[in-house]
């Protein structure tokens, strides 16, 4: 009997250990928002950028908007900690700061390649890796940076960039270290090459919408059970036109989030019209969705 009992215990143990193992370490990992804004002057916020501390190192940057190297170096971040970046797309406010961080970089003890992932090319837009070269390329308009991209002579590491496949449907996995991986979908957004991420790091995830309408209908699926889905609020419920064709409205959000049944939405890449109606942009979605919203602010820090 006792026997019985004690191998049972062992059983119940083991279970519990290993749902223990896939559930989110809540303690170690954080999301930090470096910028919350879009590409307006006057919204007085930086432009989109986000970071995920994982053991009190900031290990993953997500976009690179103007401002976002300055919150980055506020926040106590150490570039020598980054894993990788990785670009929603390549629009001015999500990627105008990379020549800062790589030039602010020489400043700083790092020495180890950073992976750099973003879309592919379409007809507007260039790839990651072609948008890198001509920053920081042989003949690009930093070529006195060209160490950081072609060779290692005048430079400390390389700036490796990776070109997310724009196909439909289908999602890619970069290792980023043993234990962080980033997931990549391709989205609409209007005619410009972009995709979402979804970074898993101790049993934890946080997806990032990045710009985009929701015309492909992919994110619930690539949110599913996410810990966290960030999810850009540029335009109000009666968007029309151009806005409309790039960005997803507070219904589309709330039909997202419940679908994928996240277990928390952070509302973020705010615009001038969006910022002044925060509390009917709430109301829209609580409608659908129950879970806690958080409204982004630059420099915020949000618990898992
Ligand atoms: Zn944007």
């Amino acid at each position: 009997m006792f026997k019985k009992l004690s191998i049972l215990l062992s059983i119940l143990l083991l279970v519990c250990t290993n749902s223990d193992a896939n559930q989110c370490q809540t303690a170690q990992v954080k999301l930090q928002v470096l910028g919350s804004g879009g590409p307006e002057l006057d919204d007085g916020r930086n432009s989109s950028g986000y970071l995920i501390w994982y053991k009190n190192k900031a290990r993953v940057l997500i976009d690179t908007g103007s401002g976002s190297s300055i919150e980055f170096g506020r926040s106590g971040a150490k570039i020598e900690d980054l894993q990788g970046i990785l670009l929603t797309h390549l629009h001015v406010d999500h990627s105008a700061d990379l020549p800062a961080f790589i030039k602010g970089s020489y400043f700083t003890s790092r020495n180890s390649d950073l992976s750099l992932y973003g879309p592919g090319a379409n007809d507007l837009m260039p790839s990651t890796s072609n948008y890198l070269q001509r920053l920081l390329g042989d003949k690009g308009a930093f070529a006195y940076l060209k160490g950081y991209v072609n060779k290692r002579t005048d430079a400390d590491y390389k700036v490796v960039a990776t070109d997310v496949p724009l196909i439909k449907g289908q999602s890619f996995n970069y290792s980023l270290t043993k234990d962080i991986l980033a997931k990549s979908t391709f989205v609409h957004h209007g005619p410009v090459a972009a995709v979402a991420w979804r970074v898993e790091l101790a049993g934890c995830s946080i997806v990032f919408s990045g710009d985009m309408s929701n015309q492909f209908d992919v994110l619930s699926a690539f949110a599913k059970n996410a810990d966290i889905l960030v999810a850009n609020n540029a335009v109000p419920d009666n968007a029309s036109g151009a806005a409309l064709n790039l960005h997803m409205t507070p219904s589309a959000i709330a039909k997202i989030a419940q679908k994928a049944q996240v277990k928390q939405l952070v509302l973020s890449h705010f615009m001038n019209r969006t910022l002044k109606i925060q509390k009917e942009t709430q109301g829209i979605i609580r409608a659908k969705y129950r879970g806690p919203i958080q409204l982004a602010t630059d420099g915020l820090i949000v618990n898992l």
